[in-house]
């Protein structure tokens, strides 16, 4: 493995994904990219209209996968693409008793899909660093330990293997979720470029 990929590339901060000077960000969104309420509603008041314009053309989006578009009045930022995926709703696996081992549940596997998609739509337009905010851990409801193992197992799996993005933001919107996530970043994954859990400016 060259010294490219082993680099430490995952970063943590707290606060609002729509202020962060990356050039992706993502949005969880519901399936009918249209907007709503959380991270999606902030998502559309940032990006202004023309967001909701444009997705309106897209025809939706199913759970697991993701859509990307431009970032509109994000863009005066340096903002170039908002990913928009749709996370799953927690409780829907009709097997599931609730003592499935972590990747046992439809729900697991649909929210790492939905990891995987951002993060191959993002390579593949390019973009050196993306943030992701805690999909489905919102009205969605899916426990947010889970969800932290499964976005980190992810994003670490895809640094291993792709070069870009350079840098992969875990964007939590409060102290409480970005130690949670600690828990399942070790020291080496950090970029020395960021403070861990620093408010972004
Ligand atoms: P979902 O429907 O996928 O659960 P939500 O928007 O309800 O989406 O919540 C997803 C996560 O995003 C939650 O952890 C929530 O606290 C967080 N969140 C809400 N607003 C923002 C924001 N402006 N920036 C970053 N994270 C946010």
């Amino acid at each position: 493995m060259s010294d490219a990929l082993s680099y430490p590339r995952m970063e943590l901060t707290v606060g609002d994904i729509t202020q962060l000077k990356v050039e992706a960000i993502v949005n969880a969104a519901n399936s009918s990219l249209l907007g709503g309420g959380g991270v999606d509603g902030a998502i559309h008041r940032a990006a202004g209209p023309r967001l909701l314009a444009h997705n309106r053309t897209l025809g939706g989006c199913p759970t697991g996968e993701a859509r990307i578009t431009p970032a509109f009045d994000l863009e005066a930022r340096g903002v170039k693409h908002i990913i928009h995926t749709v996370g799953p709703v927690w409780g829907t696996d009709p097997r599931a008793d609730g003592r499935e081992r972590l990747g046992y549940r439809l729900e697991d596997n649909q929210l790492g899909q939905c990891y995987q998609a951002c993060l191959e739509l993002a390579a593949a337009h390019g973009a050196r660093t993306l943030a992701f905010p805690g999909i489905s851990t919102g009205v969605y409801g899916f426990p947010k330990e889970r969800a932290a193992q499964i976005a980190v197992g992810h994003v670490r799996a895809f640094l291993g293997r792709s070069p870009v993005p350079e840098t992969v933001v875990f964007c939590c919107f409060s102290e409480e979720d970005a130690e949670i996530y600690r828990r399942f970043l070790t020291p080496k994954d950090y970029s020395q470029s960021i403070q861990i859990g620093r408010k972004p400016s």
